[in-house]
């Protein structure tokens, strides 16, 4: 890479942005990988395991995080978000926000300020079904591998996490920071976030305590998640007896997500063999409009609906009602093969939620399509979308996304530096 080459800038830490960030550095060029959580990894780190193989996702991030820390053209900024972008393409000026951690590199993540801390706040990484200590790892395999001090969550004068730190690493009077950089190019890897179910009000999410939602089912499944990697009812704590998925919660539907969020398929059907391995007796139905789950995952799916009591329904489920006695779920729907009504009871319903892009806050100049995922990398404007903020998609798809976003982004640099 020519010397005179400026920097491509990287928003979002996910596996889209990890992805773009490490193949244009591998490239020669100089990157900065600017993340507004505390740490890299975004939803895959929440995920239990992979589709299709079954692995965890820890298997995937550690290969990223080692070619990351391997490259030192690779700046990482978290707790980080863009505040403007300036300039034209090959010649942005871009500041940067960095919200303050109170925590330094001087921290070797031994806990003893979490040990010490009296206070608590909601655990994001587990959906807020936990709580942490205002001094807090984000998760087990946070990378960067540093506590952060939620100052908000504090109570004024105490200091008590200060103090039991051997290292100094704990400055509980950072402040908010701003950096300016010119970069040539920026890639946009901003993400998704999952739709909002208590939305969907036939279904029941938020009212009866055993509809839970495909993301929750993640959290619970992991053993870093709230119940040690139980999937237990949250009405009283007990392993379900039946599961019933709900597919399409929200996708393909003109009320809520017009599209289809293309991974909730697969996902059902990998969730639905965590239930097979923790409660081996348990019937699990999924309902569905069709199964959506193209090329090599035809393959997932066919294993994944062989697996003994699993019962797939073609219809899409009109209502969910609670037993209250037993706080059993009774499904129905329209069964679309048979024309006739169907119905079913579990103990636990999982909606299928969908994807919705995660654009907000982005500066101008990248464009929205009507759903709000950003518009597929254009020409030579240097500025180019990856991962599910411009689509929804599973982790491979996601990847060669970003990869293809990282060439778009170097050949901006390669223009801007030849013109220096
Ligand atoms: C229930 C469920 C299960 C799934 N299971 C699988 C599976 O088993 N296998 C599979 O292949 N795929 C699976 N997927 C799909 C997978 O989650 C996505 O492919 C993946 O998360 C996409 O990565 P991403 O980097 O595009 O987005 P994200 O994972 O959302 O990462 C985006 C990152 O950008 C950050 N960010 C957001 N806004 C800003 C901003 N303004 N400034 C700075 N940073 C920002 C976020 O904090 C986050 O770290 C599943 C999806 C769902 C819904």
């Amino acid at each position: 890479m020519n010397p005179n080459a400026k920097p491509v800038l990287v928003v979002g830490g996910g596996i889209a942005g990890l992805t773009a960030a490490v193949e244009a550095a591998e490239a020669g060029c100089q990157v900065v990988l600017v993340e507004k959580a505390p740490s890299l990894g975004g939803r895959v780190s929440q995920l239990n395991q992979y589709f299709p193989k079954l692995c965890p996702p820890a298997c995937g991030l550690e290969i990223n995080y080692q070619r990351l820390k391997n490259n030192p053209g690779i700046s990482v900024l978290t707790l980080a978000e863009v505040e403007s972008i300036g300039g034209s393409p090959g010649d942005f000026e871009v500041t940067v926000k960095l919200a303050p951690r109170h925590v330094t590199e001087a921290c070797t993540a031994c806990g003893a300020c979490a040990e010490v801390c009296p206070a608590t706040r909601p655990d994001e990484f587990n959906l807020g079904l936990a709580q942490t200590k205002a001094a807090y790892l984000p998760h087990r395999m946070a990378f960067p591998a540093l506590y952060v001090i939620d100052r908000a969550a504090c109570s004024k004068d105490c200091h008590a996490c200060a103090d039991a730190c051997n290292y100094g690493a704990v400055k509980l009077d950072q402040a908010v920071e701003r950096r300016s950089f010119r970069v040539a190019a920026v890639v946009a890897a901003t993400g998704w976030k999952p739709y909002d179910a208590a939305r969907i009000e036939n279904l029941g999410f938020g009212k009866y305590p055993n509809v839970v939602t495909n993301s929750i089912v993640e959290r619970l499944a992991a053993s870093d998640g709230p119940t040690g990697g139980k999937i237990l009812r949250p009405s009283d704590g007990q392993p379900p007896q039946s599961v019933i998925f709900v597919q399409c919660a929200g996708s393909r539907d003109e009320n809520h997500l017009p599209y289809c969020s293309a991974v909730c398929c697969a996902a059902s059907l990998k969730q639905s063999t965590y239930v097979r391995a923790q409660c081996p007796e348990a019937q699990i139905s999924i309902f569905y409009i069709d199964i959506r789950t193209p090329g090599r995952l035809e393959d997932f799916y066919l294993t994944a609906a062989a697996q003994a009591k699993v019962e797939l329904v073609k219809g899409k489920a009109a209502k969910i009602e609670e037993d209250t006695a037993s706080r059993d779920l009774l499904v129905s729907a329209e069964d679309a093969l048979s024309g006739k009504r169907a119905a079913r009871r579990a103990g636990l319903v999982v909606l299928a939620t969908g994807i919705v892009p995660q654009t907000e806050g982005l500066p101008p100049g990248f464009t929205l399509d009507e759903f709000r995922f950003l518009s597929p990398p254009n020409g030579k404007t240097g500025l180019y979308a990856a991962g599910c903020a411009r689509r929804p998609g599973e982790v491979s798809a996601t990847v060669q996304d970003a990869t293809g976003a990282a060439l778009k982004a170097l050949q901006c640099v390669a223009r801007s530096a030849t013109h220096e």
